[in-house]
């Protein structure tokens, strides 16, 4: 005989690790399941790492006037945990917060790991059976429908069904699938008839801040890497054509590197860089510019360069690198050498926003939000199902609006199983 726990939560992210916490508080037998082999992958990489875990709009009604028109359904959510109680939640239990512009409210010790310790405190202290590395692969209708006494049974990667008197659906969005936010749950959900709109993101072009790009309007190239950070961190990477213009790039790789340039762009400065040679590394490329150079000694390096990169390019290769390009060849020095080397692997770019994207419709996606009951978070198409974090289509903007969802839909979820 299978046990059954009260309460299953699908997803270790901050929506579900509130959830699971809260809903344990109250005494329920709560088990999450999260497919990484650890929690709140996402949630550590928040803020670029800082974590910008909410935003200091202590009036619930100014708080709700940020999530676009969606007031009506949020307000019985917030008035259940606000700001206020996301402040108390967190500083009582030992995590300081400070504020910052625009009232993003951070932690003191500068790390979503704090953020996250506390979570996974509030879990452990209240029992909360865990299990990572285990994927939820089912959870149709027809397992819903077999329920007995009420009962949903959730099928896993290592073949498990496991039994549950309520399911809380915390598998997130779709943004960053690496950190585990692929988008099954939306799966289900339109399995089990509720309506998903789907994510609307629009491509659009990258605006840059640096000066030497105004040159090179028209100017294209071809199989590059465009490699994106934010805080020196490695965030994404692509490969494929870009074209410059006068503000910027654009071409199918920027375009489609977009979406995710506008999600860091939400948590603070991102810059890129160009690899104008993915398939050579700096050794065969070192190589190469040197028989360039050695095989006409006597030209003008600007002449030669541009035998291997567009020659508009060339000149702002040249200016960046602080190289005159009336050197003779075999003057170059190899100082000068290594350093146009490197910077035809990692051309820097500054990105400074990106073009129409205030004008775009770029809507979260999620679940309709009118199929969820938001005093309870409880689902209107099936009873013993809830909704939370990022499974929701709620537009907001940056700033800690997201997170804070994660906290008001978890708690208020937990809190009425
Ligand atoms: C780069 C970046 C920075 C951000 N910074 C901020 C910020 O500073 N402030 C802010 O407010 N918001 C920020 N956000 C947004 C915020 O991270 C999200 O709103 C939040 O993580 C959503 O939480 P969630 O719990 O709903 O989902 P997620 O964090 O996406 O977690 C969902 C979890 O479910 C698991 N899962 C999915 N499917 C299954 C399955 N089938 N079985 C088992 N487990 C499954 C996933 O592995 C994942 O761990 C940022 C987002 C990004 C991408």
């Amino acid at each position: 005989m299978n046990e059954i726990y009260d309460v299953i939560v699908i997803g270790g992210g901050p929506a579900g690790m509130m959830a699971a916490g809260t809903a344990a508080s109250r005494g329920k037998r709560v088990l999450l399941l999260e497919k990484n082999p650890g929690l709140g992958k996402k949630l550590l990489i928040t803020g670029g790492g800082r974590c910008n875990l909410t935003n200091n709009k202590t009036e619930v009604r100014t708080m709700l006037s940020k999530y676009k028109g969606n007031d009506q359904f949020l307000f019985s959510a917030f008035a259940q945990f606000s700001v206020k109680d996301t402040l108390a939640f967190f500083n009582g239990r030992g995590l300081a917060t400070k504020e910052e512009n625009e009232g993003r409210i951070f932690p003191v010790s500068d790390s979503a790991k704090s953020v996250f310790d506390v979570l996974v405190k509030y879990m452990k202290e209240n029992k909360v059976e865990v299990k990572t590395g285990v994927e939820v692969t089912a959870l149709s209708s027809e397992a819903l429908a077999k329920e007995e006494d009420g009962h949903i049974i959730v099928t896993t990667s290592t073949k498990d069904r496991i039994i549950a008197k309520v399911v809380i659906l915390a598998t997130g969005g779709i943004s960053r699938p690496e950190t585990g936010s692929t988008g099954e749950g939306f799966k289900w959900l339109k399995k089990l008839e509720h309506t998903v709109i789907e994510n609307d993101f629009a491509l659009v072009p990258v605006a840059l801040s640096d000066a030497w790009v105004k040159k090179l309007g028209g100017v294209s190239l071809k199989d590059i890497k465009l490699t994106t950070f934010q805080n020196d961190e490695k965030q994404s990477m692509g490969k494929g054509d870009v074209m410059f213009t006068h503000f910027g790039i654009t071409g199918p790789l920027a375009l489609n590197m977009s979406k995710e340039i506008g999600e860091l762009l939400k948590y603070g400065k991102v810059t890129a860089e160009i690899d104008l040679f993915p398939a050579e590394d700096l050794g065969a490329l070192r190589k190469r510019l040197q028989e360039l150079l050695s095989g006409d000694p006597n030209k003008k390096l600007k002449n030669v360069l541009s035998s291997i990169v567009p020659s508009a390019l060339c000149d702002a290769l040249l200016e960046i690198a602080k190289i005159n390009g009336d050197t003779k060849n075999n003057l170059v020095s190899a100082e000068n050498r290594k350093a146009l080397v490197k910077l035809m692997k990692s051309i820097p770019l500054n990105v400074s926003h990106l073009l129409g994207a205030d004008k775009a419709v770029v809507s979260s996606g999620g679940v309709e939000l009118k199929e969820v009951n938001f005093k309870t978070m409880q689902s209107r198409k099936i009873p013993n199902l809830y909704l939370v974090g990022d499974v929701l289509n709620i537009d907001r903007p940056s700033g800690g609006y997201s997170l804070q969802l994660c906290w008001t839909t978890g708690w208020v979820a937990g809190s009425n199983v």
